[in-house]
C-alpha cells in the first residue's frame, strides 16, 4: 500500500521532502488547504522559516484544522522549522508565532547560535540500527524539555552542544532538528512512511 502523505507547502524545502517520500514508497501531495489536509494519511512539515509558516497557517485557515487532525492522531514528521511548529512551547520566537502542540516539548529556536549557524555531524538515532545518520543542521532548534511519553531518539554526540536533544517522537509524531531530506539518506523518511502505512492499514481493518 502506498500511503498518501501530505507536505505542508506554504514555505520551505517542500520539493526535497517530495522526492524523499516518493523514493520511500509514498505518494506525496501538497497541502495548502483544509480539503487537502483532510485527504492525507500523514503529513510532513518541512524545514524553512517557522514564523513565516506559522503566519501562513493562519492566512490559509489551516491552523485549527491541523491542530484537530494532530489531536485525532495524524502521523506527522517535522524537520527543523517543522519541529518548531510541532512543539508545545517555543523559546526565542516571535510572540505571535503559533504552536501546534503535536509533541509535548519545549524547543529553542536558532539554538546553536550565530557562530555555528550550519554544521553537519553523524549521530546515532534510536530505531535505525544500521549505522549513524548524517545530520545537516541549518539555523536549527534543539529540544530543551520533553514531557512523559516523548521518546528521545538522538542527541548531539560531541562539541559545544554535546548532549542536546535533536530528534524525538511522541506516538505517531516525529521531529528532527536536522534535515534528512537533503542528505540522500532516506532512513528517517522510511521510518516515518512505515509508521504511516501501519496506521493506515490498521485503521482500515
Ligand atoms: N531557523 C528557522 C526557523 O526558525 C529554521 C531553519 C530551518 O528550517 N532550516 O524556523
Amino acid at each position: 500500500m502506498r500511503p498518501t502523505i501530505g507536505v505542508l507547502a506554504l514555505q520551505g524545502d517542500v520539493r526535497e521532502h517530495f522526492s524523499a517520500l516518493r523514493e520511500c514508497g509514498a505518494d506525496p501531495v501538497s497541502v495548502r488547504r483544509e480539503s487537502e489536509l483532510a485527504a492525507v494519511d500523514g503529513l510532513v512539515l518541512p524545514g524553512g522559516e517557522s514564523t513565516a509558516i506559522s503566519k501562513l497557517l493562519e492566512v490559509f485557515g489551516l491552523l485549527e484544522p491541523l491542530r484537530q487532525r494532530l489531536r485525532d492522531g495524524l502521523p506527522a514528521f517535522g524537520s527543523c522549522a517543522g519541529m518548531i511548529l510541532l512543539a508545545r512551547e517555543v523559546l526565542d520566537t516571535r510572540p505571535d508565532a503559533q504552536s501546534l502542540s503535536g509533541i509535548d516539548m519545549t524547543v529553542r529556536r536558532n539554538a546553536f547560535g550565530r557562530q555555528v549557524d550550519s554544521f553537519e555531524t553523524d549521530l546515532d538515532l534510536t530505531g535505525l540500527d544500521d549505522g549513524p545518520v548524517r545530520a545537516v543542521f541549518i539555523r536549527a532548534p534543539w529540544v530543551e524539555r520533553v514531557g512523559d511519553g516523548v521518546d528521545v531518539l538522538a542527541r548531539v554526540p560531541s562539541g559545544p552542544a554535546e548532549g542536546k536533544i535533536v530528534a524525538v517522537r511522541q506516538g505517531n509524531v516525529l521531529a528532527t532538528s536536522f534535515h534528512p531530506e537533503v542528505t540522500g539518506d532516506l532512513r528517517v523518511h522510511r521510518m516515518f512512511v512505515d509508521s504511516v502505512r501501519e496506521r493506515a492499514v490498521s485503521s482500515a481493518r
